[in-house]
This record gives structure tokens, C-alpha cells and sequence, in this order.
């Protein structure tokens, strides 16, 4: 068995949903279970319209619920076939006559509970995952539908729910692999429910951990993350247009990558697949021919020090000096202590004996954090800076490394510098001007040769 999730772009039209058909037929032998987001931006959607509804904008939302229920009807009609045509109508009328009420309701409380949140925005995945299941059949594939929450049984965190493995798993394990040895059987991401049945969520983006989740229950081969890009990609093509796709990558390197910017999949959401060793491939659905990236549990032996270089705008730098003259012991502490007080992430830091440089991209915070530190130290802020960081486990084991970094980077001044906190990354701060400068000159420095075995 293979688990196959589709993202909201992979299914958000008539087409889409035709490609998708295609790429699970062709690989109908590796018994498939396919996990399926909403279509296109409904989630955010019925949230814009719910937030409509509370704030006293009734007719609004209801006339945006009646789009939603259009496009929805639109674009699975073309790919439904004649004889489901009845049954598409009667599950799309069904979901939006709940959702009318759902939404008549909250515009009387004027209010949404997390719980309410959770009923609304899981529609998509209903929907989406029942108008898939139609789709398969009309291109001669049977499909059995399954819902998530009869199966995916969560904590009662609305909107961050966090499945019960051990039920969940067991639940899995009894449903999916009888139904998968003759249907594809096809569920929505996303949604789960309580012990008591109540609907939850598992976070905006979290039909991924569905398909790791699914994948860990029913011991998956593989899984496979559809999106609507090659894979990872050796640096940002938009700033480097040589760059390359990674065709293997271990779990540790893609999350250092996700963190300083990569966008394509946060591999938090794939751990449970990948404790359980099974790999996780992200491939394009546009392109279907295109191999992908594959993430697996181990290291990955690479003739290249690095496996890709991630970049990350928007970057403020603060340099904290202690007003004493030498820097006393607790001045650590009292710095971290304020940012730990306005809730602030600290990326990348730097420390000498009488100061402290370090990084922060939210700086929703920024007066009350300086106000702060000025009681005990001198800080100069910068903005506009960017985080470039060369990601690779070889970082340890490669002498020489920093000479090339600094070779390639000559032209450019560098901010500040970080290695050895992760053994797998090498990070540098530099002008937001001068990013795309410095990620050109290290992907020319690092990726000009490449190990086959690992780049396309
Ligand atoms: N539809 C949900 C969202 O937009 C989940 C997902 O797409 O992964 O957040
Ligand atoms: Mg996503």
C-alpha cells in the first residue's frame, strides 16, 4: 500500500482533478489511499465567510456560501459521470444545507468557538474528499470513501487537535488495508474527531500529517506528497535560476531547510511516517513524469558538502552590548529572558565577550523587547537583513568549509556567522540587498559539480 495526498491546488479544478485521477491510476498496482486537501482556497474561504457571518455580515456570508457551493458543483460536474451526476448533487446539497445552518447560527451568537471553527472549516475535506472519490469512478476506478473522523480520533484541542496514536493507529490498521486490497480508498486530510465524535482539526496546512499519520497506521510502503512544485530545489530558483532539484534528502537536512525558509512541506507534519521508516516523496502533479524529492529517516552520503542552500528574508538583526565592561555571567540569561517574555523566536545568534548579535524575523514585538534590554545593555537594531544558510549533515565531517564560504562570498559583507549549533547547517546573515548575490555565488562555489546519486 502507498498513501497519495493531493494539496487544495492539486484538485482545485475540473482538470486538476482529471490529472490527479491519471497518476493514481497509473499506480493502482501499489494499492493506493489517497488523503485529499480542500479544493483550492476553501478552507479559507468558509473561515472568511464564517468570520462574515459573526461580525454581523449574514447575507454576505451566505452569498459567499453559495459561490463555494457553485464552484464546487461546477468543477465536479465536469469530471462526474453521468450516472453519479444524482449523487454529487444530493452530497454537495446535503454538506451545504448543514454548513447554511452552521453559519445562520453563529450569526445569531455573534461569536466562533474553536469548536464551531473546526466544524465549518472541515467541510473542505468532506466535500473534497467525497467529490475525489466520484472523480475516480468515472475514469473505471472503484473508490470507497472512508471519513477521517471515524478513524482519526484526536485530543480535544480544536483547531490544533493532536491525534490519539494508539487508537488512531488500531483504527487504521482494522479499517483501511481490507477496504484498500480491492478500492482506492480515498479520505480527507485534515479532519478528525474526538473519543465523543466531536469534529477537530489538526492545524491550517494539516493534511500532510494525515498522510504520515495514515501512512505510520496501515504501515505504508510509501508515501507520497502531491504539490504543485518538482521537489526540493538546491536553492530558491527565484534567486538562483541554475538551481537544481534534491532527489534525496534525509529527514533531519528538510527540516533545517523548512525552518530557514524552504516552503514546499514543513517535515514536522511527516514524523510519523518517518519514525516508522517509511520514505516520504514530494512530487509535482503537473508534472507527474518528474521523479521528486525523497525524504528518508538516514543520512544521505553526498560528494557535495551541502545539500541545498535555503534563504530567508525580512531578517532583523539586534547587537546587545553589556553597559559593563566585560560581560558578567546571567547577562545570557537576562537577554533571553526578555525574548522569552514577548513570546519572540530568536533564529540565529552570535556572542563575543561583550555582546550578543542575534536574529529575529517577527518584530511584532520590537519596542516593548528593546525597551527591555536598554535597562541593562546597549542595542543597535538592523533591519532589512536576510538569513542565507547552506544545509547538509557532511557540514561536520568536511574540513576547509568556512575558507570556501567566505571565498565565494569576498564581494559581500557578511553580518554574522553561525555553525556548529545544529552539525548540519552553516548560516550567515547578510543585506537583504545582497542576498541574491550571495545565494548565486554560493550555489556557483558549492553546486557547480554534482553527486548524481543525489541531484537531478
Ligand atoms: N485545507 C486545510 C488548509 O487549508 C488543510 C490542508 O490543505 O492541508 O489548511
Ligand atoms: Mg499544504
Amino acid at each position: 500500500m502507498i498513501v497519495m495526498k493531493f494539496g487544495g491546488t492539486s484538485v482545485e479544478s475540473a482538470a486538476a482533478m482529471e490529472r490527479v485521477a491519471k497518476i493514481v491510476q497509473e499506480r493502482l498496482d501499489r494499492r493506493p489511499v489517497v488523503v485529499v486537501s480542500a479544493m483550492g482556497k476553501t478552507t479559507n474561504k468558509l473561515l472568511a465567510l464564517a468570520g462574515a457571518a459573526v461580525e454581523g455580515r449574514r447575507e454576505e456570508a451566505l452569498e459567499q456560501l453559495q459561490a463555494l457551493r457553485e464552484y464546487h458543483l461546477k468543477e465536479a460536474g465536469q469530471v462526474v459521470s453521468e450516472a453519479e451526476e444524482a449523487e454529487l448533487e444530493a452530497v454537495v446539497t446535503e454538506h451545504f444545507r448543514e454548513l447554511e445552518e452552521l453559519v445562520k447560527g453563529l450569526a445569531v451568537l455573534g461569536e466562533v468557538t474553536p469548536r464551531s471553527w473546526d466544524a465549518i472549516a472541515s467541510y473542505g475535506e468532506r466535500l473534497s474528499s467525497r467529490v475525489l472519490g466520484l472523480a475516480l469512478r468515472r475514469f473505471g476506478m472503484d473508490s470507497a470513501h472512508v471519513d477521517s473522523r471515524s478513524v482519526i480520533v484526536t485530543d480535544q484541542r480544536h483547531t490544533q487537535a493532536a491525534p490519539l496514536s494508539f487508537e488512531t493507529y488500531s483504527r487504521l490498521a482494522t479499517v483501511i488495508p481490507r477496504m484498500a486490497e480491492r478500492r482506492v480508498v480515498v479520505m480527507g486530510g485534515f479532519i478528525g474527531a474526538t473519543e465523543d465524535g466531536v469534529t477537530t482539526t489538526l492545524g491550517r496546512g494539516g493534511s500532510d500529517y494525515t498522510a504520515s499519520i495514515v501512512g505510520a497506521g496501515i504501515g505504508a510502503e510509501e508515501i507520497q506528497i502531491w504539490t504543485d512544485v518538482d521537489g526540493m530545489l538546491t536553492a530558491d530558483p527565484s534567486l538562483a535560476p541554475e538551481a537544481r532539484r534534491v532527489r534525496i534528502i534525509s529527514f533531519d537536512e528538510a527540516a533545517e531547510l523548512a525552518y530557514f525558509g524552504a516552503k514546499v512541506l514543513h517535515p514536522a507534519t511527516v514524523l510519523p511516517a518517518i519514525e516508522r521508516n517509511i520514505p516520504v516523496l514530494i512530487l509535482n502533479s503537473r508534472r507527474p513524469q518528474v521523479e521528486g524529492t525523497r525524504i528518508v529517516a538516514e543520512p544521505v552520503p553526498c560528494a557535495n558538502p551541502f545539500k541545498s542552500i535555503a534563504s530567508k528574508r525580512g531578517i532583523t538583526v539586534m547587537t546587545i552590548q553589556s553597559t559593563r565592561m566585560l560581560m558578567a555571567y546571567g547577562f545570557l540569561k537576562r537577554i533571553f529572558e526578555v525574548f522569552d517574555r514577548y513570546e519572540t523566536p530568536v533564529d540565529m545568534l552570535a556572542t563575543s565577550e561583550v555582546s550578543v548579535s542575534l536574529t529575529i524575523d517577527n518584530t511584532g514585538r520590537l519596542r516593548d523587547i528593546l525597551e527591555d534590554l536598554r535597562q541593562f545593555s546597549q542595542v543597535v537594531v538592523e533591519e532589512d537583513q536576510a538569513i542565507v544558510c547552506l544545509v547538509g549533515d557532511n557540514v561536520r565531517a568536511t574540513a576547509g568549509l568556512a575558507a570556501r564560504v567566505f571565498g565565494a562570498l569576498a564581494r559581500l559583507k557578511v553580518r554574522l556567522i553561525s555553525q556548529g549549533g545544529s552539525q548540519l547547517n552553516l548560516g550567515l546573515v547578510v543585506a537583504q540587498q545582497d542576498l541574491e548575490e550571495a545565494v548565486r555565488s554560493l550555489h556557483r562555489e558549492f553546486f557547480s559539480d554534482l553527486d548524481p546519486a543525489v541531484f537531478d
